[in-house]
């Protein structure tokens, strides 16, 4: 892509900013997790250690029971004790337990309010993701359209491949070298009619003495030179076929005048004869 196109950076630091929310708030949701983790560990171990004392209370009980019925009282309220100072310890950790699912439902709540925070950034994440690629693909097309408006053609004196733009208002037909010795060949004249300066080329084969100007009025001249040349002639040959005419006409007279004399001359001679 050449150049920077501003949208997209803007577009881009959108991205990075979601993303980086994104992250923030995964953290979190990592932490409410590893918080409700632990309590609930915590619960299972309190529930560890009431099997076990409840364990601990029932054979207390039953060596209280059966050290009574052997008869031996001290050993029966030893016995008994242990199980009463157990229930007590047993008491206790029903509280703790008590007090644990309290923060148990706290840090779910906590973690499933980091989880939905997280899904709503994880859709902006997507969001900006879609327009940052819809971006770039604009930003392709658009390019590939601008590409598509450079063209190549050869210089019209080496040949070589000149890039143009079709937008351009002046398309060259030279390429950059040819055009700058092309330019070393221009040169200005005094026009030898009416004294005005005009530019040659010294690569033209015929490098005229006179103006565009002036040259355009010999060429009309020129012309009407021929056209009153032409109108003269054709007058000369209608003269020419007049006198023709008239000669072969008068000639025509004269004979038919003979043609006479002869017959007047044959009917005399007839009359005669008679
Ligand atoms: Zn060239
Ligand atoms: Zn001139």
């Amino acid at each position: 892509m050449s150049g920077k196109d501003p949208e997209l950076s803007r577009l881009g630091e959108a991205l990075s900013s979601a993303r980086s929310a994104y992250a923030a708030a995964k953290k979190i949701t990592d932490e409410t997790k590893a918080r409700l983790n632990e309590t609930g560990s915590r619960i299972q171990t309190f529930n560890a250690k009431i099997s076990e004392l409840k364990k601990g209370i029932d054979a207390e009980y039953s060596a209280m029971r059966s050290e009574r019925a052997n008869g031996d009282r001290d050993a029966a309220d030893e016995h008994r004790s242990l199980a009463q100072s157990m229930q007590e310890k047993l008491t206790e950790i029903y509280e703790s337990k008590k007090a644990c699912f309290g923060e148990l439902d706290e840090a779910r709540a906590a973690f499933n309010k980091a989880l939905d925070t997280q899904k709503v950034l994880r859709d902006k994440v997507q969001e900006a993701w879609d327009g940052f690629n819809a971006r770039l693909e604009y930003l392709k097309n658009e390019n590939a359209r601008e590409q598509a408006k450079w063209k190549e053609k050869p210089c019209k004196i080496c040949g070589s491949t000149i890039r143009y733009n079709v937008e351009w208002k002046h398309i060259p037909n030279l390429c950059k070298e040819c055009f700058d010795k092309d330019k070393a060949n221009w040169e200005d004249r005094v026009c030898v009619k009416c004294g005005k300066t005009f530019r040659i080329n010294k690569g033209w084969e015929h490098i005229p003495t006179i103006c565009g100007d002036c040259r355009k009025i010999v060429k009309a001249e020129k012309a009407a030179r021929e056209n009153e040349k032409a109108a003269k002639l054709q007058a000369e040959k209608e003269s020419a076929e007049e006198s023709a005419r008239l000669a072969r006409e008068e000639r025509e007279a004269a004979a038919s005048a003979l043609v006479d004399v002869a017959n007047e001359a044959v009917g005399g001679a007839a009359e005669g004869e008679n």
